[in-house]
C-alpha cells in the first residue's frame, strides 16, 4: 500500500473525492465510525441509522470491487487515522477537502493532504470570488448567475420560458379531493438491521442505504412526482407526509448521489416533454440555487457565524422541540411528530411553522441550530449554520436574508389544511383561543421595532402593527402564550 485514502461519511461516491483516481493496487481505502459522532450528541436514530449504514454498505461496496478497506470504529476520527497508520506503516493520507470547518482543520492539523472538494456543483473559490464582488448576498443573484454558468435552463444569458421563477404558478395550497402517489418503500438488509439493532430501532423502510436505492429513489421522484413538484411544493397537508417533494436531500448530502446526475436526470424528463417548466424550475432552484448557495455562504462566512445572535435571543428550546406531545397547536404538532417519525419534514414546515416559531418566541438561535442539527437526516453542519443562522432566525442582523422569514397564522392557514380543525383561530390574535403565531406575530414586530425600523422591506407589516387597536391586550396574551410555550402548555 502506498496511500491511505479517507473517506468521510459524505463522500461516498464512487466517481468523486479521493476515490476517482483511487487504484486498488496501491490505496488502502479508509473510513472511520467514530464513537465522538455516534454518542457526542444526541442524534435523532434515524439520522444515525442513514449516515452509518449508507457508510457500511458503501464501504462493502468498495471491497466487492477489490479495494482493500479498513471500516474502523474509534473514538475519533483522528484515533481512527492514527490506528490506520500503526497497520500499514506511515502512509500519507489523503482525503477530498471535508465539509465542515471543524472537520477540516483537524484533518489539516493531522497532515492530511487534500484535493478539491468537488462534491458541489460550485468550487469554494469560486464562490467566494462571486461573494466579494456583491454589495448584499442575495441568492437569488448567485442561482441567475449559476443558470448561466452551468447552462441550465437558458437561452444564452435569457431563461427558458422568460422568466427566471415560477413563484407565482408553484405556491398552491394543498389540492382537495387529490390522489398523493404512494411512497417508495426500500426494503432493509441485513447490514440495516444490524446496524438498526446497534442503535436500538427497527430499520425503516423509508429511507435507502445504498447507492442502488439512491438511484431508484432519484427515478421514482422523476416518473411519479416531479411533474407536480412545483404547484405543491409549499404546500402541507395531514393526508401527505411528503406530497411530492424528492426526498432525495440525504443521499445528495451524504454522497450517495452527486447534484449534477440528480440535475441531469431532471433535465432529461424536461427535454423530454413530460414535465412542466414551473415544475423543473423549481427543483432545479433547489440544487445548483439554495444548496450550492447555502454551502458557498458557509465556507464564506466563517467559523464565528454560526455565534451571531443579533437579536438578542436567549429563550431556552421549548419543550415541544422534543416531544410533540407538549402542544396542541396542530401545525406544530404534525410538525414535530414528522421530525420524531422520520427524522424529515419539508422546506416549509422547517422554515415557516418550526423556524419561525423560535424566531417569533425568541429561541436562543444556537439552541435551536442545535436542535435542528440533531434531528434531521440531511442536517449537515454547512446545510444547517446559514439555514438557521441566516435563513430562520435571522440572528445575522440581514446579512443573508434582507428581513426576517416570519407570519401569523394566515399563512399557515392558506398553505395548509392544518388550521381547520386545530384548537386555536388563526384569525384571532387576543383570547383563549387566538392562534399563537398570530399573537406572537404582533408581538415580535412591536418589540423589534426599532431593529427594522429602517427596513423598507418591511414597511407594510409596521403600517399593520400602527393599525392595531388592541395592542395592549395583544401584549398580555402573547406573555401568557410565552408562559405557556415554556411550560409547555399551549
Ligand atoms: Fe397552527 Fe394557528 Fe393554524 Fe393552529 S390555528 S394550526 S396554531 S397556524
Amino acid at each position: 500500500m502506498k496511500r491511505i485514502l479517507y473517506i468521510p461519511f459524505d463522500h461516498l461516491h464512487r466517481d468523486y473525492g479521493v476515490l476517482k483516481e483511487a487504484s486498488a493496487a496501491t490505496d488502502l481505502i479508509l473510513l472511520v465510525e467514530s464513537a465522538r459522532m455516534v454518542t457526542g450528541r444526541p442524534w435523532h436514530p434515524i439520522r444515525l441509522y442513514f449516515l452509518i449504514s449508507s457508510a457500511r454498505h458503501f464501504a462493502e461496496s468498495l471491497r466487492a470491487e477489490g479495494f482493500t478497506v479498513e471500516y474502523l470504529k474509534a473514538p475519533t476520527t483522528i484515533d481512527g487515522l492514527e490506528t490506520a497508520r500503526a497497520k500499514y506503516g506511515e502512509l500519507p493520507i489523503f482525503s477530498a477537502e471535508p465539509s465542515s470547518t471543524r472537520q477540516y482543520n483537524q484533518l489539516l492539523d493531522h497532515g492530511v493532504q487534500f484535493i478539491a472538494n468537488d462534491f458541489f456543483l460550485t468550487p469554494r473559490a469560486l464562490f467566494r470570488e462571486w461573494a466579494s464582488s456583491q454589495k448584499s448576498y442575495l441568492m437569488e443573484n448567485f442561482y441567475r448567475g449559476q443558470r448561466i454558468r452551468l447552462g441550465i435552463l437558458v437561452d444564452g444569458r435569457e431563461p427558458r420560458g422568460g422568466a427566471w421563477n415560477f413563484d407565482k404558478e408553484n405556491r398552491l395550497p394543498p389540492p382537495k379531493n387529490y390522489t398523493w402517489p404512494a411512497y417508495l418503500e426500500h426494503s432493509p438488509d441485513s447490514i440495516d438491521h444490524d446496524v438498526a439493532a446497534e442503535l436500538d430501532i427497527a430499520a425503516p423502510s423509508t429511507w435507502a442505504t445504498t447507492r442502488e436505492g439512491a438511484l431508484s429513489q432519484l427515478a421514482y421522484f422523476i416518473e411519479h412526482h416531479f411533474p407536480a413538484f412545483g404547484p405543491y411544493e409549499d404546500a402541507m397537508t395531514t393526508e401527505n407526509w411528503a406530497l411530492h417533494h424528492s426526498l432525495l436531500s440525504p443521499y445528495i448530502n451524504n454522497g450517495l448521489l452527486h447534484p449534477s446526475e440528480v440535475i441531469d436526470a431532471a433535465l432529461a424528463a424536461f427535454e423530454s416533454g413530460r414535465v412542466p417548466l414551473p415544475s423543473c424550475e423549481g427543483f432545479i432552484r433547489q440544487v445548483i440555487g439554495w444548496r450550492e448557495y447555502v454551502n458557498g455562504m458557509y465556507w464564506f462566512l466563517g467559523e464565528d457565524y454560526r455565534t451571531e445572535n443579533q437579536l438578542g435571543a436567549t429563550r431556552k428550546l421549548l419543550p415541544l422541540f422534543t416531544d410533540s406531545t407538549k402542544t396542541e397547536m396542530l401545525c406544530v404538532k404534525e410538525s414535530v411528530n414528522g421530525v420524531e417519525e422520520r427524522a424529515w419534514v419539508h422546506h416549509i414546515p422547517r422554515l415557516m411553522v418550526l423556524s419561525n416559531l423560535a424566531l417569533l418566541t425568541g429561541v436562543n438561535p444556537q439552541e435551536f441550530l442545535d436542535w435542528m442539527r440533531e434531528n434531521f437526516i440531511d442536517a449537515s453542519e454547512w446545510v444547517m449554520v446559514p439555514n438557521v443562522i441566516g435563513m430562520g432566525m435571522h440572528a445575522d442582523g440581514g446579512l443573508m436574508m434582507t428581513k426576517p422569514y416570519i407570519s401569523g397564522g394566515s399563512y399557515i392557514s392558506k398553505m395548509s389544511n392544518y388550521c381547520k380543525p386545530c384548537k386555536y383561530d388563526s384569525k384571532l390574535r387576543t383570547g383563549e383561543n387566538a392562534c399563537p403565531f398570530t399573537t406572537l406575530y404582533w408581538d415580535f414586530l412591536d418589540r423589534h421595532q426599532e431593529t427594522f425600523a429602517a427596513n423598507h422591506r418591511m414597511k407594510q407589516q409596521f403600517f399593520g402593527l400602527k393599525r392595531l387597536s388592541d395592542l395592549s391586550e395583544l401584549k398580555v396574551r402573547a406573555t401568557q402564550v410565552l408562559q405557556a410555550l415554556d411550560r409547555g402548555e399551549i
